[in-house]
């Protein structure tokens, strides 16, 4: 069998990674990581079973032992477990439990495709140094705000820009400034500022890199 495409695309939240993800998916017919979803759902089962400040060892229990019904909690996209995720994925325990799982993926992605393309914050740097193509994606703060107000209201969940600007922030602090695997672009990446593009400008000029670098 010859090795999966491996399409790497790291950046902060809210920054379209995940929009130009599924669009790359759907365009090349590889399958799609979002990676997020896995500390998102260590995040919400910790928080449902009341653990606001869980230890190391408590959080990557949680890691450990993840399953579809946690993938799919319908908490995973609320503010709160977002926080929370930044803060668990911090704890080196915890990333190698779901390191595994990362690498399974891309080494066989799902219904036998012939790639990947998988989000996250280190997919580039740690999980898939090896990959075929990545992006790191960017754009300002504020800008990042506004998308996620609209995703959230599109969501029928109410929004308030202040709040989400400062939740943004917060975890682009503690994305960046941890020890493990914290949100950098690998040196080999293509940066994409998205602040003035719209998702099919975003989607386009992807496109056109990845058919100049192969
Ligand atoms: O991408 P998303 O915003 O859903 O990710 C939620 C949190 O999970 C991030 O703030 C980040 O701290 C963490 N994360 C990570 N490494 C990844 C993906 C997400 O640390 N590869």
């Amino acid at each position: 069998m010859t090795k999966p495409v491996i399409i790497a695309i790291d950046g902060p939240a809210a920054s379209g990674k995940g929009t130009l993800s599924e669009r790359l998916a759907a365009h090349f017919d590889y399958a799609h990581l979002e990676t997020g979803r896995l500390y998102r759902a260590v995040a919400a089962k910790l928080l449902a079973a009341g653990l606001t400040a869980p230890s190391e060892a408590q959080a990557a229990e949680v890691a450990q032992h993840l399953g579809d019904a946690d993938l799919n909690s319908p908490h995973l996209y609320e503010e709160a477990t977002g926080l929370m995720a930044s803060k668990v994925s911090a704890l080196g325990p915890v990333r190698a439990a779901l390191l595994a799982f990362q690498h399974d993926f891309a080494g066989h992605p799902p219904g036998g495709k012939a790639g990947a393309v998988i989000d996250g914050r280190d997919i580039g740097t740690v999980v898939c140094p090896n990959a075929d193509v990545k992006f790191f994606i960017t754009a300002a703060p504020e800008i990042r705000a506004k998308r996620r107000v609209g995703q959230l209201q599109s969501r029928g969940a109410g929004a308030i820009y202040a709040a989400v600007l400062r939740d943004i922030l917060e975890r682009d602090a503690l994305d960046t400034q941890r020890t493990n695997s914290p949100l950098r672009p690998s040196p080999d990446a293509h940066l994409l500022d998205t602040s003035d593009m719209t998702a099919e400008q975003v989607f386009a000029a992807a496109l056109s890199w990845i058919n100049k670098s192969r």
